[in-house]
């Protein structure tokens, strides 16, 4: 590579590579915790190019890929998860529909991983010379992410200390246990040369950019004075009267459903969380953000920036704000540069004006990758 930096650290759009790979898994709903491996020197890279994902501390790699994957497995291993997915740095286009696939193969299998059928004629070469052709028939390139129970490759691991093996599959055949595979996927390319990185760079454009309005308003419940709360971007402020709503009546949250949606044309969110559905009393609305993130994944979609504006008299919003960021950069997994938060008031006109309740406006961008639209063969 050109660059200095370490492959993980190399700008890919705004963001680094290895940001997109952390993000490819970091939405899914039964990915429960994700940890990275790095190089004791690259941990200030490591800070900046994660600023905002929640994760656990990184670990420290060994002196070979095998013994950086045990590492991982060792500081996984207090949680004694049921399944590992071990997925390589360098490769961040992986799509959501591999992850389903692994997720659900490895129900009924204890490993598993995606390959693709070798469709490039292979040579045996020696001395600049072909020397014969290889059969390629039975012949398939192993990808990540590889999929394991966890106390299999946890113990295959620990008692590998002995051999270098370039994939984590190559430890469960060594020791004779079956390795199911699954489709790969062509855009799930490992970026190794500086040609590579070009191919993702191109990949990485390849795009297009939507987005979501969304617009929500509740009234304060006046009649109720024990509360002094309300809800307001996932957190709760002090307030004369909380707000009415079906569920917990956070309008920010809604107004920002409303904008996710929006940035796939999915309908809003009475459609998708109808009032009348008495499973959504009460509701922590953090859920609603959830489910409309949920759908951007599944899309291949990136989320890039929310713009979001507050309308009220009372409560001032302004000494919440720092807070309330925070609490949206969680949510939403964005760094706290990716979301703004704005408060005015209507200067004493209309029903905001009056004080009768707060209104919200939102405003998302996305980025949606584009599915197979390069090939790296
Ligand atoms: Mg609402």
């Amino acid at each position: 590579m050109a660059s200095s930096l370490p492959k993980p650290y190399l700008p890919l759009g705004n963001a680094t590579i290895l940001r997109h790979t952390i993000e490819a898994s970091y939405h899914h709903p039964q990915i429960q915790q994700i940890q990275v491996v790095i190089h004791q020197e690259d941990e200030d890279l490591y800070q900046k190019a994660t600023q905002g994902l929640h994760l656990p501390p990184p670990v420290y790699g060994g002196e070979n890929r095998q013994a950086s994957v045990k590492h991982g497995l060792e500081a996984l291993a207090a949680h004694a998860p049921s399944h590992v997915l071990i997925h390589d740095a360098a490769r961040p286009f992986v799509p959501a529909s591999l992850i389903d696939a692994l997720l659900q193969a490895l129900t009924t299998h204890e490993a598993v991983i995606p390959t693709l059928p070798v469709t490039d004629t292979l040579k045996h070469v020696a001395k600049n010379h072909v020397t014969h052709t290889q059969d390629r028939a039975s012949l398939h390139a192993a990808q990540t992410p590889q999929g394991f129970a966890f106390p299999l490759i946890h113990k295959l691991h620990q008692h590998a200390t002995h051999t270098h093996h370039t994939d984590d599959s190559a430890l469960a055949e060594a020791s004779d246990y079956p390795v199911h595979i699954v489709p790969g996927s062509k855009t799930n390319i490992k970026i190794t040369t500086e040609e590579d990185y070009m191919l993702a760079q191109s990949h990485y454009q390849n795009h297009t950019v939507k987005t979501g309005l969304g617009f929500d308003v509740h009234a304060f419940d006046k009649e109720d004075t024990t509360t002094k709360t309300l809800r307001l971007c996932g957190i709760d402020i002090p307030a004369p009267h909380p707000l009415q709503g079906h569920s917990d009546a956070d309008v920010a949250l809604h107004a920002l459903t409303d904008a996710l949606l929006g940035t796939l044309a999915a309908g809003d969110i009475g459609e998708h969380f109808p009032p009348s559905d008495p499973q959504w009393k009460n509701a922590d609305s953090t859920q609603f953000v959830e489910h409309a993130l949920a759908l951007l994944r599944a899309q291949n979609a990136r989320l890039e920036h929310i713009d979001l504006t507050l309308i009220c008299e009372q409560p001032k919003i302004t000494p919440h704000k720092p807070t309330m960021r925070e609490a949206l950069s969680t949510l939403l997994g964005l760094p706290l540069a990716s979301i703004s938060l704005k408060a005015t008031t209507t200067e004493g006109l209309g029903f905001t004006g009056r004080g009768e309740g707060i209104a919200a406006q939102a405003l998302a961008t996305v980025r949606i990758q584009q599915q197979e639209a390069h090939h790296a063969h």
